[in-house]
């Protein structure tokens, strides 16, 4: 088979030759060794080499990376040299005749559970380096290759089970042209990454993993979904053409870089940008983004090992309010838990993650961490125009327990005598169905709604955004998504507030319609999709969109839905 088909998460053509960033099978048997000798040497031949190796890789994370990032790599070549782990080891073999893999798991583990008991930060991390070394020295036993993202130092398409948002992260945009996994779906975080990385994703495939072997060469087209292996002259021709015809769309989208959004019939809605760190702005910027809608401050989070200081956290929010210039920045307080994991809270393992202790729930219940964030808002709150919002809100009480901490810790704050903004905005996700069937009551007391889609559906269907085979049921435009969108949209009007929605739907084409019928004030979405929704609000009159969201609410299925659409607006 030469085409896979998933789904598009993010657009544009990539073509380049795999990279497999598959784990790999580290699985082995206790034997009982006869030349215990040989078997000492086989031992110290695969320390050899993973030094070897570790060492090139240490230096080309100096060189590509930073000394920083290269420390890592200098504390695992310290563990593969200590007498401490490997003389234990060698006698193991020596005396018990075993293997050399049973013998350094036996040792590894011991040493792992060890340091992860301890009560310091610093020997925990020993753990994870021990667990590391452990890794490549059995992968040479073994005879089988171990791999790592930030390594990749050719243009490369990555070809994954699954990427998680910390691995994303570590993708560097110079060399990896595109990637393909076999789970997730449109909302999962590594396509929204990939989305605002601009680099072109087809996620969902089942099985790229089984059908892509290192250096076949891929076309991944992010427009319509699929990847082509090993394609013929003609196809590779056809993708080449057409990823210059995508740069030319490009193109002649950027010329709306500085214009704002504007109905045909003259009706203005606001276009903003979900970002994720500081660096995101460069994106917003050059897309002609009229404000940020999320920020989602988890990423300030991830990929470390201790929580981020109150210092930390207010000088990313500050550099956010600072770069955008007085324009609105809608920050998120934390939302981790679902595929969003912090290893280092140490929370136990659930069943349903999704369901589970997560954002304002486990702040409400963990103040510290919660109240840190909170202050580092505040503070920053005098650098532009920060609006702060809560997610995944069930119920008013929480809503009034997150107000309640943020407004003590402002009063702490005005009593030390810092200056915190009297103009900050306070609203809640509409993710959860309760919320948005409560709208109503929810209005008077919010500023803002912000409608998270990709939750909003999940939990609406009962269908997982991460599993692409309930992936049918995952319908944005169902005429039960409508009716509740259109309940939130109306509750807050009611009450002079104003509605955004950050979750993916808002940067949908056949989406963007029935929501400008529907009286949608605010579209956040990916950075690299606002030209291309400007230009689509451009030609679209409200005045004919509200009749088509109108017969929209009535219909069955979403097939009828999109039917609608489509012949409404060519
Ligand atoms: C959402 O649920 O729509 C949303 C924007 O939040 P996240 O994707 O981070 O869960
Ligand atoms: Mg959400």
């Amino acid at each position: 088979m030469n085409v896979l088909k998933g789904i598009a998460a993010s657009s544009g053509i990539a073509i380049a030759r795999a990279y497999r960033l598959v784990e790999p099978d580290l699985s082995f048997e206790k034997k009982t060794i006869v030349d215990t000798a040989l078997e000492v040497e086989r031992l110290q031949a695969a320390l050899n080499t993973s030094k070897t190796e570790l060492e090139a890789i240490r230096e080309k994370a100096n060189i590509e990376l930073g000394a920083d990032k290269a420390a890592i790599f200098e504390a695992h070549l310290l563990v593969l040299s200590d007498p401490e782990l490997i003389t234990p080891i060698e006698n193991k073999i020596n005396t018990e005749r075993v293997n050399a893999e049973q013998a350094l798991k036996e040792i590894a583990d011991m040493f792992i559970a060890m340091f992860e008991q301890m009560d310091n930060e610093y020997m925990k991390e020993r753990a994870a380096d021990i667990r590391d070394v452990t890794k490549r020295v059995l992968s040479h036993l073994l005879g089988v290759q171990i791999v790592n993202a930030s390594m990749i130092s050719e243009e490369a398409i990555v070809v994954a089970e699954d990427l998680t948002p910390s691995d994303t992260a570590q993708l560097n945009r110079k060399f990896v042209k595109g990637f393909t996994t076999n789970i997730g779906g449109r909302t999962s975080h590594s396509a929204i990454m990939a989305r605002s990385m601009e680099i072109p994703a087809v996620v969902g495939t089942k099985s790229a993993t089984v059908e892509i072997q290192n250096g076949d060469v891929i076309i991944v087209d992010g427009l319509k979904g699929e990847i082509h292996i090993n394609p013929t002259s003609e196809v590779l021709d056809h993708y080449e053409k057409e990823q210059i015809r995508f740069e030319e769309q490009k193109a002649e989208w950027a010329k709306l870089v500085n214009e704002k959004t504007i109905s045909a019939d003259g009706h203005h809605v606001e276009l903003a940008a979900n970002i994720g760190t500081p660096d995101d702005l460069e994106g917003v910027a050059n897309n002609g983004g009229e404000g940020i809608g999320l920020y989602r401050t988890e990423f300030l989070y991830m990929g470390r090992n201790e929580l981020p200081s109150e210092e930390e956290q207010f000088e990313s929010y500050k550099a956010v309010l600072e770069g955008m210039n007085g324009k609105p920045v809608v920050v998120r307080t934390l939302d981790i838990g679902g595929d969003k994991e912090l290893p280092y809270l140490e929370l136990p393992k659930e069943m349903n993650p999704f369901l589970g202790f997560r954002a304002i729930r486990l702040c409400l219940e963990e103040q510290d961490l919660f109240r840190t964030q909170l202050r580092a808002l505040l503070r920053a709150s005098s650098y532009g125009n920060l609006k702060i919002m809560f997610p995944m809100i069930a119920t008013l009480d929480e809503f009034r327990a997150a107000k309640t901490i943020l407004e003590e810790e402002k009063q702490k704050l005005v009593s030390e005598g810092i200056t915190v903004s009297d103009h900050i905005e306070l609203g809640i996700m509409v993710e959860i169905p309760s919320t948005a069937v409560l709208a109503d009551q929810f209005a008077k007391e919010v500023d803002f709604f912000s409608i998270g889609t990709n939750d909003l559906i999940q939990y609406t269907m009962a269908a997982d955004r991460m599993n692409e085979r309930v992936s049918y049921l995952y319908q944005p435009y169902s005429p039960a998504i409508l009716r509740l969108v259109k309940m939130v949209i109306d509750a807050a009007h009611h009450e002079g507030k104003w509605v955004g929605m950050c979750g993916e739907m808002a940067g949908d084409e056949t989406a963007i319609p029935l929501l400008l019928g529907l009286g949608l004030d605010e579209f956040s979405m990916s950075a690299t999709s606002i030209l291309k929704a400007r230009s689509q609000i451009a030609q679209l009159s409200k005045k004919d969109m509200e009749d088509l969201a109108e017969k929209a609410l009535k219909m069955s299925t979403t097939k009828e839905v999109i039917e609608a659409v489509k012949e409404s607006i060519v």
